[in-house]
């Protein structure tokens, strides 16, 4: 007896819920671009409990009369293509036609819509992608779609959100990307019943990133326009102070399309590879605009990833307009020596590890794996700091120094080392906090001043007296007196992201509570800043103050200080064992 049998359309539809609907944010996601594929000038989100109970998209767009409105919950329903060519020359942001089925397959949803404001709409209601029931609604132009309980019918996916905080700003970030994305329109986000985002519609994308991040960090980005025959880019890159030790606040839109693009991500790092600091990042809006038949959006189920056709021209084209804006621009002052080109691209793509490949023509199959050096081979270290055998420092590359003797050699990372005492020091509060004279005021995005305000008494601890100013402004009274003013900004920001991550669970390893977490965070940030050429004597200090920490071997995030090559390890290399 055959034992294959075609699953219901109702199975169906949970099963590619589960591609498309991973939280309430892809909820509000699809519910907007739908919205705007139906070209509302006005789209409101109104969100409960970080969208787990309610999510409500209301547009003012072309709605849809009651055929369509039932034909729209089901899968392969759409209205946008009708043709494979179709596909190829996509003007509109959904065509898969299997959003709203998803939808209703795995919530209770309830369509409210109309095509016309004298004559009776539709409603249409569906719980779990059973049969709907439909019936007349209020005269309404446009769409107001609700989703109640999300996942009610599949506790292992409910079971998979996060804290409603947390889901929350998944949500402001979704709706962060519509929004760059089409500035044209206007938005409002309401969650809990309280306004969160209000984006009334502007003609440039320069005052959408001003209403979304702040006037001030409009001002430190470079807005650049680039052309060729087929390929246009219109982008905007921070400058200093608003670069930052995280990767966040990067977006890009192909043909006005949210994308996530790691091409074009390392484009614009490898443009600016002159300039960028290791382990910082920018902030970035690119627009990108291509004809249809050279990209392919149908490549996953949330159309976020894309397919070139020319991905080499792609690339060259975004890497030069990034290098000569930012040529023109002037080299940037930042004060750290500035790395070398593809730098930039293995410090942030590649999960740093101890090992080690060497390059040039000998190949070696496996990595040589370094260890930590032990306690008497770290007194060499010690000797030589208290010793102060100037000469025997070797610096090398922007981090490293090292140091040998007749066993091998010992290398430390000066970050990794800078960053364990600075934690320690800011664990022990034993940095000094500096009162400004004149407190000064941050614009923040909505999402990080709520962050920031919520953790107001752990900040204080660490230096940091902060007071609400308005909506979305800060008012900075005091600051840990290693970081200079100017950079505050970048940093409150870097902290806002901690908190998130840390309400998001993410946090590494060695790092359990949440003061750790964020002294790691201040001091990962001081550090890298302060690298310039350090001396000799700066390295000695250094190291006596790292003999001093708990922890000599490894930075608060748990990479090493130092590792050591010793001469057996070298004779093996070289095949003379
Ligand atoms: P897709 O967007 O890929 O076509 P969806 O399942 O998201 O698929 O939507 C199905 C169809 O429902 C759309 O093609 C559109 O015709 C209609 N629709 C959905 N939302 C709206 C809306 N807010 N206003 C007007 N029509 C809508
Ligand atoms: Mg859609």
């Amino acid at each position: 007896m055959g034992s294959i049998r075609l699953l219901p359309e109702h199975i169906r539809n949970v099963i590619a819920a589960g591609e498309v609907i991973e939280r309430p944010a892809s909820v509000v996601k699809e519910l907007i671009e739908n919205s705007i594929d139906a070209c509302a000038e006005n789209i409101r989100i109104d969100v409960l409990f970080g969208g787990k109970k309610l999510i409500k998209v209301s547009d003012d767009g072309c709605g849809m009369d009651r055929e369509d409105a039932l034909l729209s919950i089901q899968r392969f329903a759409t209205s946008k293509i009708s043709k494979i060519e179709d596909l190829f020359r996509l003007h509109t942001l959904g065509f898969r036609g299997e959003a709203l089925a998803s939808i209703a397959s795995v919530s209770k949803l309830t369509i409210e819509t109309g095509t016309d404001s004298s004559k009776p709409a539709t409603l249409v209601e569906i719980k779990g992608g059973n049969t709907p029931e439909v019936r007349d609604a209020p005269p309404l132009k446009g769409t107001i779609i609700t989703v109640r309980d999300l996942f009610f019918n599949t506790p292992a996916r409910r079971k998979f959100l996060k804290a409603n905080s947390t889901e929350l700003n998944h949500i402001i970030e979704v709706l962060t990307f519509e929004a760059l994305a089409d500035f044209k329109r206007g938005y409002k986000l309401y969650a809990d019943g309280s306004e969160l985002l209000f984006l009334p519609q502007v003609y440039e994308p320069r005052e959408r990133i001003a209403q979304l991040f702040g006037r001030e960090t409009l001002e430190h980005m470079i807005e650049f326009e680039d052309e060729t025959d087929d390929l246009k880019i219109h982008g905007f890159i921070s400058k200093p102070p608003e670069i930052r030790s995280r990767k966040t606040g990067q977006y890009i839109f192909i043909n006005g399309r949210p994308v996530k693009d790691y091409l074009i991500s390392k484009a614009v790092y490898d443009g600016l590879s002159d300039i960028l600091p290791k382990d910082r990042h920018p902030l970035f809006v690119i627009y990108l605009s291509m004809p249809p038949s050279k990209v392919d959006f149908n490549v996953h189920p949330t159309k976020r990833e894309v397919r070139f056709s020319e991905a080499g021209q792609v690339y060259e084209f975004v890497r030069e307009s990034v290098l000569r804006t930012f040529k023109v621009e002037q080299r940037i002052e930042i004060g750290i020596p500035s790395s070398t080109p593809g730098d930039i691209l293995s410090n942030t793509m590649q999960p740093s590890g101890s090992q080690i490949s060497l390059s040039g023509e000998t190949k070696v199959n496996s990595p040589l794996v370094l260890s930590p050096p032990t306690i008497s081979e770290l007194k060499l270290f010690e000797g030589y700091a208290s010793y102060g055998e100037h000469k025997s420092f070797i610096p090398f590359g922007d981090v490293f120094v090292a140091v040998r003797d007749e066993k091998g050699l010992i290398i430390m990372d000066k970050h990794a080392a800078h960053e364990r005492v600075l934690y320690e020091r800011f664990l022990r509060g034993q940095i000094r906090t500096k009162r400004l004279i004149f407190p000064f005021q941050v614009e923040l995005r909505p999402l990080y001043h709520r962050l920031l305000l919520q953790s107001e008494s752990l900040l204080k601890e660490l230096g940091f007296e902060i007071e609400e100013f308005g909506s979305n402004n800060l008012l900075i009274r005091s600051i840990p007196e290693i970081y200079s003013d100017a950079s505050i900004r970048a940093l409150l920001e870097d902290i806002a992201e901690t908190l998130k991550d840390f309400k998001e669970g993410i946090g590494s390893e060695p790092l359990y509570d949440q003061k750790r977490h964020l002294a790691a965070t201040l001091a990962c940030h001081k550090s890298i800043r302060a690298n310039e050429s350090i001396t000799s004597m700066e390295i000695e200090a250094l190291l006596r103050d790292l003999f001093n920490t708990s922890d000599p071997y490894h930075c608060p995030h748990g990479r090493p200080t130092m590792i050591k090559i010793t001469l057996e390890e070298l004779y093996k290399r070289f095949g003379r064992e």
